[in-house]
């Protein structure tokens, strides 16, 4: 979605104009319980059309083949450690395979005092971190994992 109305809030030029007001109206179309179920909110940079022209693949970046192959290694270890992939995992289930160490779940309890973030956004959280354990091959979720998943959520 857009962030405003006219789409260039947070930019510079051309400026974004919408009222304060307006702009929490436009947001407030998408209720907080639907926002709740995506996992990956990310806020995306406006990139110029000569960017987009001039644009080469980062040297690090990786092959979609490559990305595939990370897929596909992750969710055969959910498949193997819970018999289903990290999304269809049920609350009682995620506190069970995706709890992250003591500073990941710490790190999370501050992000809801300070967010609030739903009981449902936080096993979203921890399904995200878990997953993103599981792209790295660890067994253990660790704070960077809940911070990255944290990055992931859109506040608003
Ligand atoms: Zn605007």
């Amino acid at each position: 979605m857009n962030p405003c109305p006219c789409g260039r809030a947070g930019q510079v030029r051309p400026r974004c104009e919408c009222p304060a007001p307006k702009v929490q109206h436009y947001r407030a179309r998408i209720s907080g319980p639907l926002l709740d179920r995506i996992d990956l909110q990310l806020t995306l940079p406006v990139v110029e059309a000569q960017a987009i022209d001039d644009a080469a693949p980062a040297p690090e970046a990786l092959t979609t083949a490559q990305a595939r192959e990370l897929v596909c290694a992750a969710r055969a270890r959910q498949q193997q450690r819970q018999g289903c992939c990290n999304a269809r995992l049920g609350p009682a289930e995620t506190l069970q395979h995706c709890r992250a160490e003591p500073a990941g779940m710490q790190l999370l309890r501050l992000a809801v005092e300070k967010q609030g973030h739903s009981a449902r956004a936080q096993h979203r959280i921890l399904r995200v971190a878990r997953s993103i354990a599981d792209l790295d091959s660890r067994d253990a979720v660790i704070a960077n994992d809940v911070a990255e998943a944290l990055a992931m959520r859109w506040e608003r």
